[in-house]
């Protein structure tokens, strides 16, 4: 897609490096690293984001992603990995092509930090009403 820089990546019309490819992924670095070796995976076909890409492409995607995640494990030492993918600028995407990030986590809380807060607020929230809901959409 025009003006797309993961499109431009996979292209090869910007530079990146290049951890994976094959004919339907890619997996570069994050060029703003949170931790030593935040890697990025790809399609290399343009999807928006992780909801709306084709079943097959998104199986090949976290497949590798957790490929990545492993070789994190064995070759760079790390303790953890965080496997994240953000859907629409609520929630935090700020390019629009489907990428998964693979972030090596070596020391407990160092790089960022995901909370999850029970919002007070939501103590009246009905849980056998959403799940209901969510249910029957699927
Ligand atoms: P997200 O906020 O989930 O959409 O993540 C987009 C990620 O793409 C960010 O972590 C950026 O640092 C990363 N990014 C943007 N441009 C490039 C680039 N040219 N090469 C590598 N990573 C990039
Ligand atoms: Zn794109």
């Amino acid at each position: 897609m025009k003006d797309c820089i993961f499109c431009k990546i996979a292209e090869g019309q910007i530079p990146s490096h290049k951890v994976y490819e094959d004919d339907d992924v890619l997996a570069f670095l994050d060029i703003s690293q949170v931790t030593p070796g935040h890697t990025l995976v790809i399609s290399k076909k343009h999807y928006s984001n992780f909801l709306t890409t084709e079943k097959d492409i998104m199986h090949k995607v976290m497949d590798v992603a957790q490929r990545i995640g492993q070789a994190q494990m064995s070759i760079l030492g790390a303790k953890g990995v965080n496997i994240l993918t953000n859907v629409n600028k609520e929630a935090g995407q700020s390019v629009f092509h489907f990428h998964v990030h693979v972030i090596p986590r070596y020391i407990a809380n160092e790089g960022f930090r995901i909370e999850m807060k029970q919002n007070e607020k939501l103590s009246e929230l009905s849980l056998p009403a959403l799940a209901d809901e969510i249910k029957k959409a699927i």
